[in-house]
């Protein structure tokens, strides 16, 4: 069973009429990486708000499946549930909590166990000393001033402890340097090490993540549909010649 099937997708804003997705198909199986690159406007932060069940969008045709279900109607909070995690799910700053607190809110909504802050925090220590972040991280406020590296590694983190079957990484920080995305990386290795099965969608803006990353494909998203896959040369491609070769003249 692929992890994520998506067929003949097409989305538009809940205010508008035209679609913005339309006809996207992609599917991507266990352990696999998949990367969605494409020009402005193409549909990429579509793709990622529709795959979070974001109401800003209504699916007008098509289905995603997650593990087998169609999950196409579910909303956000049933999708994390099952297992689908969205790094950018969650709000930039929330004054007051902690990450350790907000990992814990997160994990029983999850997997609807309430682990004490004690346990919590020996297994959130595991992990940042696998990921190699600084353990008075834990008490830092959720987003508060943090960097974009330190971001991506809360991202990470999240994902590490909430044990995803499916995780969409979006990058869309172009700020990012390249110890934050090696973090990425190597979070994403480190996680996988441990969950074989893991599919992982990264929609991306740049090839840098995936000179990092190694995707097992790589999918052009060009007005709201895949105009070409292929491996990670088609992403080296991309970034020697741009994308005017697959752009319809305006
Ligand atoms: P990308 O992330 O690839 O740059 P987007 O998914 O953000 O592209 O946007 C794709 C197209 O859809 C753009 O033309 C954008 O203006 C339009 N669009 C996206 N979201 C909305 C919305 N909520 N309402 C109206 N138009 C939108
Ligand atoms: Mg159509
Ligand atoms: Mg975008």
């Amino acid at each position: 069973t692929p992890v994520l099937e998506i067929t003949d997708l097409h989305a538009a804003p809940v205010d508008g009429d035209d679609d913005i997705l339309d006809g996207l198909t992609l599917t991507v199986g266990p352990g696999e990486v998949h990367a969605v690159m494409g020009p402005n406007g193409s549909g990429k932060s579509t793709l990622a708000n529709v795959l979070l069940g974001s109401p800003e969008y209504a699916v007008t045709g098509g289905s995603i499946r997650f593990m087998g279900d169609d999950i196409t109607d579910w909303g956000p909070d049933v999708r994390g549930a099952a297992g689908m995690f969205l790094a950018f799910q969650y709000p930039q700053t929330i004054p007051g909590v902690s990450v350790l607190n907000f990992l814990r809110q997160a994990l029983s909504a999850r997997k609807g166990i309430d682990l004490s802050m004690l346990e919590l925090r020996l297994s959130i220590m595991e992990w940042m000393e696998r990921l190699g972040i600084d353990p008075a991280f834990a008490d830092r406020h959720l987003n508060d001033g943090f960097s974009g590296g330190e971001k991506k590694r809360n991202e990470v983190l999240q994902m590490a402890i909430l044990e995803p079957e499916l995780a969409v990484l979006d990058e869309t920080d172009s700020g990012l340097d390249i110890d934050a995305l090696r973090t990425v990386a190597r979070g994403v290795e480190e996680v996988r090490q441990d969950r074989p099965h893991l599919g992982i969608l990264c929609i991306t803006h740049y090839q840098r993540l995936l000179d990092e990353l190694a995707p097992d494909a790589v999918h052009l998203l060009v007005d709201g549909r895949i105009a070409e896959t292929g491996g990670p040369e088609l992403a080296h491609q991309l970034e020697d010649e741009g994308y005017a070769r697959w752009m319809t003249p305006a």
